[in-house]
């Protein structure tokens, strides 16, 4: 199925079709095209070169610098979701991390709170299913695949889908110039949260100060560590 739609996707390039029909037609030198591009789909695939999503039934291709950080654990299951109490969210939204996730935030707000730093959650848990709909309902808006992904996850590689990362108010620019920021920045990690895309990150990723991660109490450098991997 996979292979059928990289083919498809390919065959959108202008120009060239879809339909079975069309491709019995093809005169020689849109065949040559045509079997070039599936000879470099082929070959690129085996590396780990292309990578697609599907949102609202189209294929969209994973650009840099998200290619190969497709997450592939679980994501939890809805029992294991526990809800941030209301204090600690922003507008008293009701938002949910993964039970030990959910705890160690509560943990590290009460001690930020002792501090004088309020530190409030303005997103937590999103399902993959909602990061697509989130995608579909800003590209009806008219917000393009390649502009929305420079600074929004695919669907499928957003921590948010394990229940671990939490974004911090204002989840914008202005968080890293607030003191809840430079709290977490001498705190965060005796909680077990980390900051998943620092300023000028080896990867390549925007700048999201206020995307904080828990990776427990591990001393291991997790495996997709953004900021250990060289490109
Ligand atoms: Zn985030």
């Amino acid at each position: 199925m996979l292979r059928y739609y990289l083919l498809c996707f390919f065959l959108l390039i202008p120009g060239l079709g879809c339909a079975q029909r069309d491709l019995d037609n093809y005169d020689d030198a849109k065949s040559t095209r045509q079997s070039v591009a599936i000879e470099q789909i082929a070959a690129e695939k085996g590396k780990k070169k292309y990578e697609f999503v599907e949102i609202g039934g189209e294929i969209y291709p994973v650009p840099q610098p998200w290619r190969g950080r497709k997450i592939d654990d679980d994501p939890p299951e809805l029992s294991e979701l526990k809800q941030i109490p209301i204090t600690f969210t922003y507008n008293q939204t009701k938002l949910y991390l993964e039970k030990n996730a959910r705890d160690a935030f509560v943990r590290m707000a009460e001690q930020a709170l002792e501090d004088d730093v309020h530190l409030l959650a303005h997103s937590g848990y999103r399902s993959v299913r909602y990061q697509r709909v989130i995608f579909n309902k800003l590209m009806k808006q008219g917000r393009t695949w390649e502009d929305l992904v420079r600074y929004v996850a695919p669907p499928g590689y957003s921590e948010h889908m394990l229940g671990r990362a939490v974004d911090l108010y204002p989840s914008n620019w202005k968080f890293a110039e607030t003191n809840e920021f430079k709290w977490l920045q001498e705190n965060g990690s005796r909680f077990g949260f980390i900051e998943t895309y620092p300023e000028k990150n080896d990867a390549g990723f925007p700048w999201e100060s206020w995307h904080w991660n828990y990776i427990g109490d591990s001393q291991d450098v997790p495996e997709n560590d953004i900021t250990s991997k060289q490109e």
